[in-house]
């Protein structure tokens, strides 16, 4: 990664994980990428900066082979990538015991299907960071510009012209937007969006537990929201506990030992002791669904597209199909000597990713509606519904492809088919 040259083939607004993983996948195809972000890459590294970790589905850890960030990830981090090998999901309250129709899903019951692999990864998102840069680093395809701020974006006949605060202009046949939920981008090129909040905070924190995890997700919906058990390596977990806005605050004020006491309320006892070993964190929820993904040599990816809630453990998973088939899309233009700036290629980009997404975000606005609450009828039929799931092998094998990533139109990322061989990080 080295420092600006100002002309690009792509110039990607946002360092964030969608947008540092579509600038290693449209670099190692061979294009030239500046990455431009507001913060300095190094600042965006440790857990006072982002606490969450991610679901990675198997499909997306593919892509993560294919770029060489699985390779960083495990050297550089100690193999920090948890394998989620089962998901329990179930319905209860807090401080009683869920209700016996619960919802099993086990990797070795694909394992054809999957290769062998988990349902998925779990990896903490500053630990994936650190690997997507250090890829990125031994790049000679990507630049990075930051910190810096656009202070406009002007789509041109043949080019577009993005100029910076600091008097510095880059040019570019595409500008993709991957600058977040309130994205800039978007905004410049005069894209609306649908949102709707969902009043819902997710608490986040990573807690180590006596007893080991196995490998299984634990999803239990509670009448507040979804309280997620993420496997992380070691006997270790990560969980997303949706509260009201109002409770989550009052939980952030608690002391440590009365916020563990919360937690072990709704924990049980089956992973033994728990404790809490990192920062607690609040994020509002809210849903923010672009009206379209394109304008004028631009692009939407990412959170600057759509914004969902964390139910599923989707949102970096939709992102980084987004970046797989841009790339794809890329590559096929120049193949053809096309530009890849051109109306057709942004329309290919609109008409592979935004009906896959605008299923998924609707799915888990309804998903979340049916869960967190606490009406009787409605109750009893998602227990039924979960019970029914689990008993019908058919539905079941469906939705366990769904989470691994497996179904849809998969570009070849997501198949683990690289461009060219991944960079290899010196030693
Ligand atoms: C509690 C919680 C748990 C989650 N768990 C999961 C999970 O398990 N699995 C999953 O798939 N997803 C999960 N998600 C969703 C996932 O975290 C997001 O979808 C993902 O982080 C979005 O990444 P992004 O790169 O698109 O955006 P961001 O992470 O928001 O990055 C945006 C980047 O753009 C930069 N930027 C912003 N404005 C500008 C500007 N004007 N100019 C230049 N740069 C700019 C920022 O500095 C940042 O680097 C979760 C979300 C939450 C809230």
């Amino acid at each position: 990664m080295a420092n600006a040259k100002l002309n690009f083939d792509v110039v990607i607004v946002g360092g964030g994980l969608v947008g540092l993983t579509a600038a290693l996948a449209c670099a190692q195809a061979g294009f030239k990428i500046g990455i431009v972000d507001l913060k300095e890459p190094t600042l965006q590294l440790n857990e006072s900066f982002d606490g969450r970790s991610s679901a990675i589905a198997a499909a997306s850890f593919k892509m993560m082979r294919a770029l060489g960030v699985a390779d960083a990830l495990a050297e550089a981090n100690d193999n920090h990538a948890g394998a989620i090998t089962k998901i329990l999901v179930s319905d209860g309250e807090a401080g009683q015991a869920p209700s016996p129709l619960t919802l099993y899903f086990d990797s070795a019951q694909i394992a054809e299907a999957n290769e062998g692999e988990p349902l998925g990864y779990m990896v903490e998102n500053r630990r994936m960071r650190l690997a997507l840069i250090q890829v990125a680093e031994q790049s000679e395809h990507i630049h990075w510009i930051a910190p810096a701020r656009i202070t406009d974006i002007e789509a041109g006949p043949a080019q577009s012209k993005i100029a910076l605060e600091d008097g510095r202009a880059l040019s570019a046949a595409l500008v993709v937007a991957a600058d977040g939920r309130n994205s800039f981008v978007r905004k410049q090129a005069g894209i609306g969006v649908t949102e709707w909040p969902c009043n819902q905070s997710a608490l986040v924190t990573t807690v180590e537990h006596d007893l080991p995890h196995e490998g299984v997700a634990h999803e239990l919906f509670l009448p507040s929201g979804p309280f997620a058990i993420l496997p992380l390596t070691g006997n270790r977990a990560s969980i997303v506990w949706t509260e009201t806005p109002r409770a989550a605050e009052a939980a952030m004020a608690l002391s440590d030992a009365q916020f563990e006491a919360e937690l072990a309320r709704r924990f049980g006892d089956f992973l033994g002791e728990v404790k809490v070993i990192a920062p607690r964190w609040s994020y509002p929820l809210s849903f923010v669904h672009a009206k379209s993904y394109t304008a004028p040599r631009t692009v939407l990816i990412g959170d600057a597209a759509h914004a969902i809630h964390p139910i599923a453990g989707q949102g970096f998973n939709m992102g980084l199909r987004d970046a797989a088939a841009l790339a794809e899309i890329l590559v096929q233009a120049r193949a053809e000597g096309r530009d890849i700036g051109s109306e057709l290629a942004l329309a290919e980009f609109e008409d592979w990713r935004k009906f896959d997404n605008t299923l998924l975000v609707h799915a888990c606005d309804i998903f979340n509606r049916l869960f967190s609450n606490n009406i009787g009828p409605l109750k009893h039929a998602r227990r039924l519904g979960l019970g029914l799931v689990d008993k019908v092998a058919p539905a079941r094998g469906f939705f366990m492809r769904e989470a691994s990533g497996q179904t849809g139109e998969l570009p070849p990322l997501l198949r683990g088919q690289a461009y060219s061989e991944p960079t290899k990080r010196a030693s």
